[in-house]
């Protein structure tokens, strides 16, 4: 499984297949089934911890289409999403532009309720079409159904669906105000549009994160905690400078600022270490191994736990389930 996960790390599954249609994707699900094995759907493997051992079927997502209608877009959940996104460009379907360069599947998108810029594919989404791993039944489940809340979703608690297909509706508003995007446009006299906030989306991101094809990583290793305003008060008045962003009920801190603030980037146990470039970013740049990621993880909580009184909360998806 080493080239089926950004991180690069060893794995093996005892089964494997690629589905390219729903049949394909029945037809291994019956498989699965008649042994009774445990099924697990992998996209593009880039929000994706491994183990060293999958003991079950695992089934690479291949299923490929999308459709633009004059209020609606339609896709297949193995396509790849920044070609989605870079689609959605070209054709002038305003909604997705906030979410450009996000790697992965467009059926991977609404697991963990992907974000950046201001923008959660929650803001987008209208409806999600899944199969149920264990009735073989479609169901189309509609935005409220889908219980999204941030790196969150029903189908990240219940492992049995599939999704095959999501469905974005046209007329989504623009959102610019991320300094990086605002501080884009008025640097180049842009007027704000989709295409102009996708561009500056995109050189942002390129400026930010370390090179994927150089530097193995699963994009945020923590999730950004999101503290009570009671709690995020006594943090300011201990340390001024904190971030802190109203969001939902809560205030959303910096993981990054956190992790940056203790002087840890650059740390590394083993073949893993914290990106120089941004502290939330973990990198394999010589085979490191599950152990060294979980020990360098394990130093990271720690540190920020005594320093801020703050638990950090991994953000990829640990296979087999572990804690980590
Ligand atoms: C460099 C980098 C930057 C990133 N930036 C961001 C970012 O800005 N915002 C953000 O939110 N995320 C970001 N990510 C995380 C990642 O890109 C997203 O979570 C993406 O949606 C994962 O897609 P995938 O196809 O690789 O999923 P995988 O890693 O293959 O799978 C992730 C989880 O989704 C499940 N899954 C996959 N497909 C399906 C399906 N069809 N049906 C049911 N379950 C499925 C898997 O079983 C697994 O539990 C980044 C990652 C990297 C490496």
């Amino acid at each position: 499984m080493r080239k089926l996960n950004s991180f690069g790390l060893n794995s093996t599954a005892r089964w494997f297949c690629e589905a390219f249609n729903i049949e394909e994707l029945s037809e291994a699900v019956a498989f699965a089934k008649d042994r009774s094995l445990d099924v697990f759907v992998l996209g593009s493997g880039t929000n994706l911890i491994l183990g060293t051992h999958i003991d079950g079927l695992v089934i690479k997502n291949n299923l490929r289409g999308r459709t633009f209608s004059e209020n609606q877009l339609k896709a297949s959940s193995g396509e790849n999403w920044e070609e989605l996104v870079r689609s959605c460009d070209l054709k002038g379907f305003q909604g997705l532009e906030n979410l450009g360069l996000i790697p992965g599947t467009v059926g991977a998108a609404p697991i963990q309720n992907i974000g950046a810029y201001g923008v959660e594919l929650s803001d987008r989404l209208k409806s999600v079409e899944a199969l149920n791993l264990f009735t073989s039944e479609t169901v189309t489940f509609s935005n409220t159904d889908c219980e999204f809340s941030y790196r969150d979703s029903k189908f990240k608690k219940e492992k049995e669906w599939c999704v095959t297909s999501i469905t974005i509706s046209s007329g989504n508003e623009l959102v610019w105000e991320y300094p990086d995007v605002r501080i884009y446009l008025e640097k180049h006299n842009l007027e704000m549009s989709s295409g102009t906030i996708y561009r500056a989306v995109c050189v942002a991101r390129k400026r930010k994160l370390p090179d994927l094809r150089r530097f193995p990583n699963v994009g945020s290793f923590f999730k950004n905690p999101v503290v009570t305003a009671e709690k995020y008060k006594i943090l300011e008045s201990q340390f001024p400078n904190i971030p802190g962003y109203v969001y939902r009920h809560g205030i959303k801190l910096s993981a990054a600022w956190l992790i940056d603030s203790l002087d840890l980037k650059g740390q590394s146990i083993g073949g893993v270490s914290i990106s120089r470039q941004h502290a939330l970013v973990i990198i394999n740049h010589s085979a490191g191994t599950f152990d060294d990621l979980k020990k360098l993880s394990k130093l990271i909580k720690t540190r920020v736990h005594s320093a801020y009184d703050v638990s950090l909360e991994i953000e990829p998806e640990v296979l087999p389930e572990q804690p980590i």
